[in-house]
């Protein structure tokens, strides 16, 4: 997103800690909303920037995220017949060197996925992670599933 490129830190540069984003979405948030609402406020933050995307294709938003410092995708899968995908992300943003929590932790990663998917496809995609650092997995992985309904008629 071009409106996100331009950073005038000439001593702190463009990037920060991530335990601070982490802080913010796994902590700060849930103690302002609660649990549910700040994973729920979380997911459609990803979901949202998601689809302001513009990529061509999966595999270049794969490789953004890579770039951007989210995540490295050690396998991603995808049945076009069945509309059915299966992803493996490592060192996520969300969610690698956490404690077991007993539950997934990236659902910023989740609706950002999601999002573009949905954006991709122009249909609705159900997003669910099943394993997940913070559930004391070796990796994220995520179930994909394209919806036969269009985008436009869920915007959440
Ligand atoms: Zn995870």
């Amino acid at each position: 997103m071009p409106e996100l490129d331009r950073v005038d830190r000439p001593n702190l540069g463009a990037t920060i800690d991530i335990r601070l984003f982490r802080a913010l979405s796994l902590f700060s948030l849930r103690d302002v909303v609660g649990e549910d609402a700040s994973k729920t406020l979380a997911y459609a933050g990803g979901k949202a920037l998601g689809r302001r995307t513009k990529f061509k294709e999966f595999e270049e938003f794969l490789q953004w995220m890579e770039k951007k410092s989210i995540a490295r995708t050690k396998s991603f899968t995808f049945d076009s017949d069945k509309g059915i995908g299966n992803l493996i992300l490592l060192e996520t943003l969300s969610s690698a060197g956490l404690p077991n929590l007993g539950k997934p932790a990236c659902s910023f990663e989740t609706g950002l996925i999601s999002g573009v998917i949905e954006r991709l496809k122009d249909r609705r995609c159900l997003v669910r992670e099943i394993r997940c650092y913070g559930k004391g997995d070796p990796e994220c992985e995520f179930y994909i599933e394209v919806l036969d309904v269009p985008a436009y008629l869920k915007r959440m």
